[in-house]
């Protein structure tokens, strides 16, 4: 299934930022663990991973019992180990913290088991007997791959509509390549598929290629899970200006293709959150020698994590809080500085330069993709859906970023693998639309 991929792609000059454990580094590691009952990591982990058991089994020898038991709570164990914000997830959780005591490195463990199982081609499931239903998912991303893969377990037919020509959703386009590279996230997306009997169809846009009427007479369920639009942008003089993008998409072409960044010295990101903070260190990380984030609030008040924001201070990021851009010119960004109450400040104005300026103040929600399909609702771009994704039209699930509106990987794979259970439950009572 994989794309082929440039192997020029800007994306390729970024390192691990958190390079793998050997098997010796593995094992001190996990022994460490306390095994707690009532494991507060494992209520931090949205898959519910049962964390202690399968660092247990790494510090008793058995990776491969490890890496199952990774998986079947979630089988995009491999990426989350890599993009997960642990810090604010199970790693944040572990007792240790309360006893000042570095808490155990979940991610990093968990990745040297799930490595193993790809490094091995460890299979550990199969396709259950084929039930003749069948369900279209609207989204090659994590929350339809959880979905896809949960419900061939359950042996129904699985078909995946995707818009893109690559599959992968933001694990391939849009994460950090210190964390994930494209290559990686494809690899992941070949794992998923060994099962079987998941066909994805690509460059394809729902509802223009196929409509609703059509994948409702084809398919006995649908599963929403199309993520979030294009980045949002800010009504500002020079907005048109080549050197002005959208990070999300800037951050989609470096993973790509290669870059010529030769004439961009000075960068600025206008943003304050977690893809700001990311495009912020992506373009240091591609030798641009001063990149500034513009954030119209304060630190405190900033909404990226604060361990990346650290990260990227280490990395000699420029930042300017309490500030708003006025104008875009060819090369600089006209500023004005913000009062507490985040009004322009008389007089205040002074100018960053900046070849290169990149918009992170948002995407754009999908929602209204789905205003044909009567009965499923839709609030400020989300689509409303309960706690098992099923939405108020009968056989349509949703989950993911267009359900969440955009949270972690983790989420969109816990998401779509209950929304799988859910679908299944209704399959099975012979579930159809009246
Ligand atoms: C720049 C950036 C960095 C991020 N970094 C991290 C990180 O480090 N760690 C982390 O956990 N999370 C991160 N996230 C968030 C994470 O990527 C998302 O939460 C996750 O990918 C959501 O999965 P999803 O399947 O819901 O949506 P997506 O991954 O967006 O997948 C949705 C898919 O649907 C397709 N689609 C859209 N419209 C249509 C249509 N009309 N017809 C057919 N297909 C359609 C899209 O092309 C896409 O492939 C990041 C997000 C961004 C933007
Ligand atoms: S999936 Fe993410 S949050 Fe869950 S245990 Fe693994 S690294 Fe932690």
């Amino acid at each position: 299934m994989s794309t082929p991929l440039d192997p020029l792609r800007a994306e390729t000059v970024f390192h691990d930022a958190k390079p793998a454990y050997s098997l010796q580094e593995a094992r001190v590691e996990s022994n460490r663990c306390l095994y707690c009952y009532d494991a507060p990591c494992i209520k931090a982990c949205p898959t519910e991973i049962n964390i202690p058991e399968f660092i247990r089994k790494i510090g008793t020898g058995n990776i491969e019992g490890a890496a199952r038991t990774i998986f079947e709570s979630n089988v995009l164990g491999m990426s989350c180990a890599r993009v997960c914000p642990v810090e604010v997830l199970c790693v944040g959780d572990c007792v240790h913290n309360e006893q000042d005591v570095p808490p155990i490195q979940i991610g990093r463990l968990q990745r040297f088991a799930t490595d193993a199982a790809f490094d091995s081609s460890w299979q550990f499931f199969e396709a259950g007997p084929e039930t003749g239903k069948s369900v279209g998912l609207i989204g090659a991303g994590p929350a339809s791959l959880a979905a896809a893969h949960r419900l061939r377990r359950f042996g129904h037919k699985v078909t995946i509509y995707e818009r893109a020509a690559v599959v992968g959703g933001l694990n391939t386009t849009g994460v950090a390549p210190y964390k994930l590279r494209a290559d990686d996230s494809l690899a992941e997306v070949d794992w998923v598929l060994k099962i079987g009997g998941i066909e994805i169809v690509t460059s394809v846009e729902i509802p223009k290629t196929h409509t609703w009427a059509q994948l409702e007479a084809k398919h006995d369920a649908l599963f929403l899970g199309f993520g979030l639009g294009p980045d949002s942008w800010l009504d500002v003089p020079g907005k048109s200006l080549p050197h002005v993008s959208g990070a999300v998409d800037f951050i989609a072409q470096m993973k790509a293709k290669p870059l010529d960044l030769s004439r961009v010295t000075h960068a600025a990101v206008i943003g304050g959150g977690n893809t700001a903070v990311d495009a912020v260190r992506e373009l240091l990380g591609l030798g641009i020698d001063s990149v500034t984030m513009v954030y119209r609030g304060t630190e405190g008040g900033m909404s990226g994590y604060e361990h990346e924001w650290a990260h990227a201070k280490e990395e000699s990021a420029r930042v300017s809080w309490q500030t708003q851009p006025l104008e875009y010119t060819t090369d600089s960004v006209r500023c004005t500085r913000l009062d507490a109450n985040k009004r322009p400040i008389a007089g205040s104005e002074f100018s960053i330069p900046a070849q290169l300026v990149l918009l992170a103040v948002g995407q754009a929600k999908l929602g209204d993709l789905v205003r044909e399909l009567e009965g499923v609702v839709v609030e400020g771009g989300k689509v409303v859906a309960e706690a098992d994704g099923s939405t108020g039209r009968v056989g349509v699930w949703a989950g993911g970023d267009c359900r969440n509106g955009g949270k972690e990987v983790v989420n969109a794979v816990a998401e779509g693998r209950d929304a799988a259970i859910s679908i299944d439950a209704f399959l099975v009572k012979g579930g159809r639309r009246g």
